[in-house]
């Protein structure tokens, strides 16, 4: 957890600025329109939900209920594709949103949202949950809206490479999630550097890995342990990390949380 996670980052820019550099990543740009993410379904692998488009919606979104049985309220609302997580709030449309830059020009935004679960600014993994699905803003009832957009124009929304149609109601097409179901564990990603992994959660367990920077991490599950102080927190919750068999503090995963929400204990 992390309250004020990109401040270094901001300030590193802004030294960066001052120098006349940037502290944007070197980037291949093609010239027309950049090959599209491998983007996939916004709530959880195996899930089974119907869509539907109405003609009133500026852009080309279809919004998703659950047709599983389960409730669509408070499902987690996962990211279509890896990227750069940014909130916003728009009481009288969107609600409570999610934008992700996948960079290339294209973006995907998640509204109604009940409740964020990253920080503005968060880098996400694919499948990692962005925030939780509801009904704020203009909206009758708990859905996912959801749209893909190149350089801002609204795309028609294409999932795992097949193009989704866009029927007028519910009940008339439906999508199963396979986001997320790669593998065991929850995506997360870290922040800090040289930040180790140890075969227990104790500080004077030994060490097994050292994360360089921010990674890419799948977590298996959570226990307490030793009191980490670092980075001005304090938490002695520790997550399992799945690739690296061993225990990082929960101080060095990007959420806001001290103990991670939906991640089993150890
Ligand atoms: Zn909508």
């Amino acid at each position: 957890m992390r309250l004020f996670r990109r401040l270094p980052a901001l300030v590193a820019a802004a030294l960066l600025a001052l120098a006349g550099l940037s502290a944007a990543p070197a980037q291949a740009r093609e010239a027309g329109v950049t090959a599209a993410p491998a983007f996939k379904a916004p709530y959880p692998c195996g899930q089974r939900w119907t869509y539907s488009h109405h003609s009133a919606e500026v852009r080309r979104a279809l919004d998703f209920v659950r047709s599983d049985g389960g409730a669509t309220a408070g499902t987690p609302v996962l990211a279509s594709a890896a990227g750069t997580a940014t909130r916003y709030s728009q009481p009288s449309g969107a609600g409570n949103y999610i934008a992700i830059d996948h960079g290339g020009g294209w973006k995907t935004y998640y509204f109604h949202l009940s409740a964020y679960s990253v920080a503005s600014g968060a880098s996400v993994a694919q499948g990692q949950q962005i925030g939780v699905t509801g009904s704020t803003g203009a909206s009758s009832g708990a859905h996912i809206h959801y749209e893909q957009l190149y350089n801002g124009v609204g795309q028609n929304i294409v999932i795992n490479g097949a193009a989704l149609s866009y029927p007028g109601s519910y009940n008339q097409a439906y999508l199963t999630s396979d986001n997320a179901c790669g593998g065991s564990g929850y995506p997360f990603s870290t922040w800090g550097s040289g930040v180790n992994v140890r075969v227990d959660a104790r500080v004077s367990a030994s060490v097994v890995a050292t994360l360089a920077g921010p990674t890419a991490v799948r977590v298996l599950c959570q226990k307490q342990g030793d009191t980490v102080n670092a980075e001005g927190y304090s938490n002695n919750w520790w997550s399992k990390l799945r690739d690296q068999n061993g225990f990082i503090s929960n101080i060095y995963i990007d959420h806001p949380d001290q103990k991670l929400p939906g991640v089993p204990l150890c």
